[in-house]
C-alpha cells in the first residue's frame, strides 16, 4: 500500500493538540496534515480519535488512537476492505498507575483528605477507615496490556494478584489465573476487582447485581475498561445497599457522567473523567505506532494492531 498523504483527524484534540502529532510524524515519508469530518480528498490514511462514516470509500487505512475501538463499526471496515488498526499495547503504565492510584487513594483515604481540604477543614478520617494495600488481594479481569500493567504495579506494592483471562497461561506478577466461567470464584475473596477487558458482546454488563452480591461487602470495584462492562444502575444499587464498599471509576455507561448521577456524591467512590490513559507524551506513543505501520504498509507487510 502506498501512503502518500496521512491525515490527523481533529477529533484527536480530545487527547492532545493535533499539531503535536503532525510534528512528531514529520519524519515519516507521507505528507501529514490536519483533517476534519468528511474532508478526505487525496487522503490515504487517517489517525483519529472518533469514527466518521465518510472514511469509507475515501481512505484505505484508519488508525484509532485508542485501545478500545467499540465505537468503530468493525463489520463495515471488513466489508469495505478498509484497514482498521488500534492503539493497544501503549497504556500499561498510564492506566496501570491510574488504577493502582485509585486503590491507593481508597485505601489511604487520600480522597477523604482532599475533600476536607476543599472545605478548608483539618479533619481525620474515622480511625478504622484507612488500610494498606500490602497483602490485600486484587483480581484483575482481563490480562492484556492494562491488566498486566496493573498486576505488575500491584505486585510491587505487595498485593496478592489474581487474574481472569480466556487462556489459563499465567503472566508475570499474577499468582492465580481463572477463566471467565470461574469469574465468581475469582472475585469472591478479592478486596479489589479491577476491570480491564474490551467492551464486547461477551463483556457487556459482565458485572451486575449477581457479581456485586458475590463480591465481599468490604470490596472495591475499579473500572478502567469501558463503562458498558458494568451495569451502572446495579453498581449504584450495590454501593447504596452496602453490597460493596466503594469504587474507582474512570469510565461510565454515559460520558460525560450526567450531573444527576448519584455516583458523584458517594464518599467512597472516586470518579475520574476517562483520563486513565492521559499522558503528556501520548502523542509520541501514537506517532511511534503510526510510523511503524506506515513502514509496514510500504513494505506490504501485515499491519501491527490490525483489528479489521
Ligand atoms: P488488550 O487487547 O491488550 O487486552 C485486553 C484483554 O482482555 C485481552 O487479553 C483479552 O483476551 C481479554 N479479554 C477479552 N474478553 C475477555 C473476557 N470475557 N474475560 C477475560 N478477559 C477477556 O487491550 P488493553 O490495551 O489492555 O485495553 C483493554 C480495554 O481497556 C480497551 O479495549 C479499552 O476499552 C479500555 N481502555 C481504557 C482506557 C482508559 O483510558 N480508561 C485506556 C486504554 C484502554
Amino acid at each position: 500500500m502506498n501512503i502518500e498523504h496521512l491525515g490527523v483527524h481533529d477529533s484527536i484534540s480530545a487527547v492532545f493538540p493535533p499539531e503535536r502529532l503532525v510534528d512528531a510524524l514529520a519524519s515519516v515519508d507521507p505528507n501529514v496534515s490536519i483533517v476534519r469530518d468528511g474532508e478526505y480528498d487525496d487522503i490515504d490514511a487517517v489517525v483519529t480519535f472518533a469514527h466518521d462514516d465518510a472514511y469509507f470509500g475515501q481512505v484505505e487505512w484508519v488508525h484509532c488512537a485508542r485501545a478500545g475501538y467499540d465505537d468503530f463499526p468493525v463489520e463495515r471496515f471488513e466489508e469495505t476492505g478498509t484497514i482498521l488498526t488500534n492503539s493497544s499495547g501503549i497504556h500499561g503504565a498510564s492506566v496501570g498507575e491510574t488504577a493502582v492510584g485509585m486503590m491507593l487513594s481508597l485505601a489511604r483515604c487520600l480522597h477523604v483528605a482532599r475533600d476536607a481540604q476543599n472545605r478548608g477543614e483539618w479533619s481525620r478520617p474515622e480511625w478504622d477507615r484507612p488500610f494498606t494495600l500490602f497483602d490485600q488481594r486484587v483480581t484483575v479481569v482481563g490480562l492484556g496490556t492494562l491488566g498486566q500493567g496493573i498486576a505488575r504495579r500491584a505486585d510491587g506494592l505487595g498485593m496478592r494478584v489474581s487474574g481472569v483471562r480466556r487462556t489459563p497461561a499465567r503472566p508475570p506478577h499474577v499468582r492465580e489465573v481463572y477463566t471467565p466461567v470461574d469469574l465468581h470464584d475469582a472475585i469472591a475473596d478479592a478486596k479489589f476487582v479491577a476491570l480491564t477487558t474490551p467492551l464486547t458482546e461477551e463483556t457487556a454488563h459482565m458485572f451486575g447485581a449477581e457479581e456485586f452480591d458475590v463480591m465481599r461487602d468490604d470490596a472495591y470495584l475499579v473500572n478502567v475498561a469501558r463503562g458498558g462492562v458494568v451495569d451502572q444502575d446495579a453498581l449504584v444499587d450495590a454501593l447504596e445497599s452496602g453490597d460493596i464498599a466503594g469504587a474507582g471509576l474512570d469510565v461510565f455507561e454515559e460520558e460525560p457522567l450526567p450531573e444527576s448521577s448519584p455516583l458523584w456524591e458517594m464518599d467512597d467512590v472516586v470518579v475520574t473523567p476517562h483520563v486513565g490513559a492521559a499522558d503528556r507524551n501520548y502523542y509520541q506513543d501514537i506517532a511511534a505506532l503510526v510510523r511503524q505501520n506506515v513502514l509496514h504498509a510500504s513494505a506490504d507487510e501485515e499491519f501491527v494492531n490490525r483489528v479489521a
